[in-house]
Formats: structure tokens, sequence, C-alpha cells
């Protein structure tokens, strides 16, 4: 199951190991931590492990957290385990925030060498000075203070002498540069706030420009492999490991990000979700969380596959979400096993059946693995078939249950329908049928034949459970900044519903997946689930049109 095709960034690793400038590679994921992962983490996660591992190499879990204001530790421990659910085991264990001396230092180190310079001007006179594209920047009135000057403010700076925004440390670069970035980017900020990991120690925080390269550069990672939106700041980074003068040189490298339809994919836009109540928290299996799509049922080898056959480059896509549906049925049709459930109840009675009696009927678990074995499923005169496979009065071409029909339950016997039981309203409330016991499955009856078979519960056995059917969260695809995404959310993306299975369903654990014939795969819900109640979610249909 190794990863096997090339991709531009292998062909980078290949060579840089070919020609000797590095020993053994070292990737790092660096998430900040400040929601759950997602399946466009994963698509990360999984290129940055397997590079490293293809080539003998070493990744690290890097936690990226120079912001307070948004980072918890619930984030950190939830991002720890999805990584380890997906697979992955790293190397070290970082965090960002312990490197905030040294990065203080390689700052002193800057202006020292009159490469950076503490500036009053407020963010939007900086945004305003900074020029445009076809206009060249303006230089800050404070670019031009003493080093002295300079070391004096910054440290009244970390002592917590000035107000959140009253001062900044700037790169002092080139505010002509044709690449906005390299216009005396913001270095450091104001920000009195309690941090997850430091607490109250530090009041001035590193951008992510100045940060990122020194993480990587302290921690010896070869290749900083990061999205295409970083393309523009790849001179700044190499420009701060430059100046500071790193014992080793990182190489960023970018790839295009995943997109997914009918799929939000930014924290903000998730964490917006959770907090409004959208959804049942980032676990929520309609969330593309690592965490809802391991509630909903998914597996860590059918997201592992996924995020190698979309692949690694830089031109910008969206990947249909029926392509990771693909995987997971491709990967559950091998292993789960089959049962029958009842998702809309029809009650039938086997009228020639002997009251009182219950039979064992033998089945398979998988019609194309023997190795999967064999159950027992009981079989009486009362039994719930789906609403939907009986009509009253069926158009053509309908094989399945109507008034003088007969058709084949799965892995039992033919029944033929001979009276139809309504209601007061006239709605149908119960078929009476008659088996023929001739017709046993596997006895090799070839009488007759019947077009259609249906699936079924013994009534009196059958164990109650609840099923909740998912449609995608978001209408259509994402759509540019104005309109909000809160307006394209599916009202009908989750439907709950009373039903039975099979009774040896009671010995099912939670996150077990089944094949419910003709239904598709469930997963049994590990929050929801009770000893008296099991809860199925449905992972995806049996089939799709969807071809890759
Ligand atoms: P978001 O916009 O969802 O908050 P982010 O990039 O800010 O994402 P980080 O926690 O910084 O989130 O991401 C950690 C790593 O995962 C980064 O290297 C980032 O490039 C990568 N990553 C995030 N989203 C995607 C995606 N959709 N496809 C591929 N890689 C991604
Ligand atoms: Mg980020
Ligand atoms: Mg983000």
């Amino acid at each position: 199951n190794k990863p096997t095709s090339s991709n531009f960034i292998k062909n980078i690793v290949h060579q840089d190991l070919q020609v000797g400038k590095h020993k053994e590679i070292v990737t790092r994921f660096p998430p900040e931590p400040n929601g759950y992962l997602h399946i466009g983490h994963a698509k990360s996660i999984v290129l940055n492990f397997e590079l490293a591992d293809e080539f003998n190499g070493k990744t690290n879990l890097r936690f990226d957290d120079t912001n307070p204001a948004k980072e918890d530790t619930e984030y950190v421990e939830s991002i720890k385990e999805d990584v380890q659910w997906l697979g992955f085991q790293w190397e070290n264990l970082y965090f960002a925030s312990d490197y905030f001396e040294e990065m203080y230092q390689r700052a002193m180190l800057l202006i020292k060498k009159g490469k950076a310079y503490v500036c009053d001007l407020s963010a939007e006179e900086i945004r305003g000075y900074r020029g445009t594209l076809t206009e060249a920047g303006k230089e800050s009135p404070y670019r031009n203070r003493s080093v002295e000057e300079n070391l004096d403010l910054f440290d009244r700076m970390r002592k917590g002498e000035f107000k959140d925004g009253e001062k900044v440390l700037r790169a002092k670069i080139d505010m002509a540069s044709p690449n906005l970035n390299m216009r005396d980017p913001v270095l450091y900020r104001i920000l009195h706030a309690s941090h997850h990991n430091t607490g109250d120690k530090w009041c001035i925080y590193p951008m992510y420009d100045y940060a990122h390269p020194l993480e990587d550069a302290i921690e010896g990672v070869t290749h900083s492999i990061c999205t295409m939106e970083f393309e523009d700041h790849r001179p700044l980074y190499d420009w701060v490991i430059q100046e500071c003068e790193t014992e080793s040189q990182p190489q960023q490298i970018e790839f295009a990000r995943l997109n997914l339809t009918n799929t939000v994919m930014s924290k903000r836009k998730l964490k917006q979700l959770v907090d409004e109540g959208v959804v049942d928290g980032w676990d929520d299996p309609r969330m593309p969380t690592i965490a809802g799509l391991r509630r909903k049922g998914y597996t860590p080898e059918a997201i592992r596959r996924f995020c190698r056959e979309i692949g690694v480059a830089k031109s910008h896509s969206v990947v249909d979400v029926q392509m990771l549906e693909h995987f997971i049925r491709e990967d559950l049709n091998a292993k789960a096993p089959r049962t029958m459930a009842i998702l809309k109840p029809l009650k039938v009675v086997i009228t020639n059946y002997p009251e009182d009696q219950v039979e064992m009927l033998e089945a398979e678990n998988n019609p194309d693995d023997p190795a999967m074995g064999n159950r027992q499923i009981p079989f009486s005169r009362e039994i719930y078939i789906e609403e939907e496979d009986f009509m009253e009065n069926p158009p053509k071409k309908y094989f399945r249950l109507f008034p003088g029909n007969e058709v084949r339950l799965k892995h039992a016997y033919f029944i033929k329908c001979n009276e139809v039981i309504k209601d007061e309203k006239g709605k149908v409330i119960e078929l009476h049928c008659t088996y023929d016991p001739e017709t046993k499955s596997g006895s090799g009856f070839t009488g007759r034949k019947v077009k259609g078979t249906i699936h079924w519960v013994d009534a009196k056995n059958a164990v109650p459970a609840t099923f909740r059917l998912y449609e995608p969260l978001i209408l259509e695809e994402e759509q540019e900044e104005e309109k909000s995404f809160l307006d394209q959310i599916n009202p009908n993306s989750l439907e709950v519903i009373e039903g039975f299975v099979e009774p040896n369903m009671k010995k099912a654990e939670l996150q077990d997946k089944f094949q419910f014939f003709r239904h598709g795969y469930f997963n049994v819900d590990p929050k929801d689930t009770k000893e008296n109640k099991i809860v199925f979610n449905r992972i995806v249909l049996l089939k799709s049109s969807f071809k890759i």
C-alpha cells in the first residue's frame, strides 16, 4: 500500500539527496492548534510523512502556536489523536512557542545588523505606506532609528511598556520591491494575551512569516512543504533564514491545497458551524474534519488512498467529493460484513407459517469472501420489509411486492401478497402473505422464478435501531467571499429515522461497519449509541455514477 508514483516534490528530494545537499531529509506537519484537522490537512499529512518515509527520513509534528488569541489545548489533543489515527507517528513533537526566546534573540541580531527597526505607525498606516503592485511604497518615518534606540524600544516592547498595536518590529528590506511581502514586513506585534503554552510570559508575538522559517531551521527541517498561497512569501522566508544566520537552511516548496466540491474547508468557517450550532460539534459526521469522517465511518486506509490518488501539483483544482466516497466504498466492500436492516418498516404476516415457530436460516457475511463466514438469522410468522418494497398499484416493471405478486426474501423463501391492511386513513399498515416452503434459499428450488428480491428482518427478534442518513452539508460549490457560506447550508443534510436490524447486531461494537443490503455502508455511532439503542450513521451509498 506504499506510494510509488512520482511527483515534483519527490523529484526535488531525490535530487537533493543525490547531490549530497542533505544526508537525511526532515519534513514536518505544522498545524496551528486553532481548530480540528480536516481532509485538506490529511493531504498535507500524507504528503509529509510518506515523503520522509520513502526516503528514510523523519517527520515531526510541530504546533505552529504563535498566535495566542485562537489557540487551545483541546485542539492540540485532537490533532495528535487524528494524526495517529490516520496511521502516522511523528519522530518529535514540537511547539513553536518553545522557541520564543530564540526567536527574540534572532530579532535582536537583525536589529544589530541594521536589518530591523521598531515602527510606531498603526496597522492602517503601515498598509497605506506599503503602496500597491503598480506604485512603490513609502518609507516609514521610523525607519532610520539608531540601533541603540531600536534595541531599547524592542526590549521595552517585551517588558510590556506599550499597549497592543502601539509599536511593531519590522524588517528593513525594500519599500520599492515588486513583491509586497518584502516591503518592510512586520516581524513582531504587541499582544497582551495569555498563551496556551507560555501563559503570560510574553506580550510580543512573532508573525508567521518570521516565525515559520525559524521554526523549520531550528528543527533542522530540510524540506518545508506548504500550500501555494505562500509562494509569494518565499523570498521573505529565504531572507529570514539568511539574515538570521541560522545553522541549517530549509527549503520551502509549495503545492496546491485540496479543495472538494460541496465542502467548506477553512477552520474559521468550520468553527463557525460549530459555534452557531449548525452541526453537533467538530466531530459531527457531516463535517469534513478527520474526527467527523471517523465518526461517520471512514477508515484511515480509505483517506490515505484518496490523498495519494489526488496527487501533488501546483495548479489549483477542485476534487469531486465523490472521489473520496469511491475510496471508502472500495475499502468497505472488502471489509464490511453484509447484513439486513429495515429503515422504514412495514409489517408482513405470513399467514401459513406456524405460529410460535422460529427457524434459523444461514446467511453468508460476504458473498465475495467466504472467509468472512456465515451467520444465523431467525425467521418466523411476522417480519418487517421496507415500506418502499410494496406498492398497491405498481407501475409497469415494478418487480417488488404488490397484491398477487411473488418475491424472494433474501436468504429465506418466496412470499406472495394476498391482502393489504390499512388504517382508517387508508395508509397501508400491514400485509398478509403466504410463503412456499419449497422455495427455501439454498434448497436448489428451480420450479419457478421471481424477478424481485427484497430484504427483511424477523419482527419478534429484530433489534430497534436509529439510522442517520446524510446529504452534503453545503449545497453547490463554495462560492466567492461576498455570499456567506451559511446561506448555502443544506436544510436536509441530516435525516433521522427509526427501524430495525438483525438480532445478531446486538453484538456490534462502537465504530463497527456494515453493509446493509441495498442501503449502503453504515457505522455504529460511537457517541450516541446506547445500551438499548444502536445508532447507525450512513457512510456512503452502495453505488455512484462517479468513475475515476
Ligand atoms: P485553514 O485555512 O483551514 O485554517 P491553515 O493552512 O491555516 O488551514 P494550518 O493549521 O496552518 O491550517 O495547516 C497545517 C498544514 O496543513 C499547513 O502546512 C497547510 O498548508 C496544510 N493545509 C491546510 N489546509 C490544506 C488543504 N486544504 N490542502 C492541503 N494542505 C492543507
Ligand atoms: Mg496556517
Ligand atoms: Mg488558518
